[in-house]
């Protein structure tokens, strides 16, 4: 698909309507359509009432129109919906000309519309080897030239969106702790930013025992600890970490996980790839922002090496875990990672992004982010942005009684809650990587075990890799 600003009305013109529910009279919001009496008539010949969400295409003297009725007081995921209903109702139809007349010339407006369609753009179709033939759709909006550049950002965070789904959705012998260390290297090299990367040997000579641990079952498979720098504000004190689970396959380990369980968890590195959606947009809009690329990656597999429930092990930070459940190794692999980059970068603020748990699916649903955290500010912040932008996030406690059902007879903590201990698993969880934050850093963290992925198309999010949350903490980032 190709969006651009254009005076050039050619292929199918798109008018926004809509309904006054009173009088029933049918408004144009869209201007400078000229014939608007001849639409009209048509729109009454063929019943258009103009319901919420109603579309109908067709023809005057061989000029086409898509005529698409929005409701009052419309909100920008509602555009953002509409526009991506308005992209599929031209794919299925074969169109390749579109001109979209808006209805109104707001920053916001015409960013939710480029979203809508841009994102609804997508399809996993590597593997499939009858492929259904992709028609190159061209819209044009006559829009100001000012927002050449709106138009131009938006583009790159939808194709960051896009990457972010392909990693999730691609294969786990492909999608290995090396191959994220090659795009992350590929990334430094192309922006020529600052890269280090912990291999299987630097790993265990600075002691982070925590991901050596879970990397044992995997000795071909090798973990990696992957940092990435962009310093967009040099001039500021402030430094914040985007860290992500990079978990390329979770079998459970030896608590192995049961057929139906097992068969989607390629998508464990979903937190891995969310946050380097975010980073590379980031340093492709030249963000100016002091930020960390933070990627413990690892796979969770079974072998005579795998780590074993019963098992006590010294962290990078030196606090002792017992292994109570090897399937609760994302916390693990994370709680390293956040020691690392705390001691050697110290950030003050810290965003991570993991799919943590499934006590936060049966608390919230799958489309819904658990967010915890001591950053009630940020939070905030976020949450605004999160109402239009569609991404949904609830605040979530970690409370002194989700911190006590993790201690240990035998070492400083549990990795995991047992017995009745184990309900709240979602604040357990999180309570658990509350012990590896330091006094006074900022952080949030944000199990999206549910919202990373889909099992079906709804609007613009596709089946199964979602990409969610890269739109959302970029916007942050741009704006804060
Ligand atoms: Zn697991």
């Amino acid at each position: 698909m190709i969006i651009k600003i254009s005076k050039e009305k050619k292929g199918v013109k798109i008018i926004f309507v809509q309904k006054d529910s009173r009088s029933k009279k049918i408004s144009f919001l869209s201007k400078g359509i000229g014939n608007i009496s001849e639409i009209k008539e048509y729109l009454k010949l063929y019943n258009f009432e103009a319901n919420k969400n109603q579309s109908i295409l067709f023809n005057i003297n061989k000029k086409k129109y898509l005529v698409f009725s929005i409701e009052k007081n419309y909100s920008l995921d509602t555009l953002r919906k509409s526009a991506s209903k308005i992209f599929k109702e031209l794919k299925k139809n074969k169109e390749k000309e579109a001109h979209l007349i808006i209805p109104n010339e707001k920053e916001e407006e015409i960013i939710a519309i480029i979203e809508g369609a841009n994102l609804s753009d997508y399809k996993f179709d590597k593997y499939i080897s009858k492929k259904e033939k992709d028609i190159n759709l061209n819209i044009t909006l006559d829009i100001s030239k000012n927002f050449e550049k709106t138009i131009k950002d938006t583009i790159t965070i939808c194709n960051n969106v896009k990457e972010t789904r392909d990693l999730v959705n691609e294969n786990a012998n492909l999608i290995t702790p090396i191959y994220l260390e090659k795009i992350s290297k590929k990334l430094a090299k192309d922006k020529k930013l600052k890269i280090k990367v912990l291999n299987e040997k630097n790993l265990k000579k600075e002691n982070l025992g925590l991901i050596e641990a879970v990397s044992k079952g995997s000795p071909k498979t090798p973990a990696r600890l992957i940092i990435v720098e962009y310093k967009g504000d040099p001039k500021s004190k402030e430094k914040i970490a985007l860290v992500g689970k990079g978990l390329t396959f979770d079998t459970g380990g030896l608590n192995l996980k049961p057929t139906n369980y097992i068969e989607d968890m390629k998508i464990d590195m979903a937190g891995a790839a969310t946050v380097y959606g975010i980073f590379k947009s980031a340093v492709e809009l030249k963000l100016k922002k002091n930020l960390f690329l933070v990627i413990p990656s690892t796979e969770n597999a079974i072998s005579e090496s795998s780590y074993k429930p019963g098992d006590v092990i010294k962290s990078y930070s030196g606090k002792t875990v017992e292994i109570t459940n090897t399937d609760a190794e994302g916390r693990l692999i994370l709680a390293d990672a956040l020691s690392y980059i705390q001691k050697k970068e110290k950030p003050t603020l810290i965003i991570d992004f993991a799919t943590l748990t499934g006590a936060s699916m049966v608390a919230l649903g799958m489309e819904t982010a658990a967010v915890f955290g001591n950053d009630n500010n940020t939070y905030k912040k976020l949450k605004k942005i999160s109402k239009e932008n569609g991404e949904k996030i609830w605040k979530m406690p970690i409370f002194k009684d989700h911190e006590n059902v993790l201690k240990s007879n035998i070492a400083d903590t549990l990795n995991a809650a047992i017995g009745k201990g184990r309900f709240g698993g979602a604040s357990s969880a999180a309570a658990f990587l509350k012990g590896f934050i330091e006094k006074d850093v900022k952080w949030l963290h944000f199990d999206i075990a549910g919202p990373a992925y889909s099992s079906s198309e709804n609007s613009y999010i596709p089946i199964n890799g979602t990409g969610r949350y890269v739109r959302l903490i970029v916007e942050y980032l741009k704006n804060n």
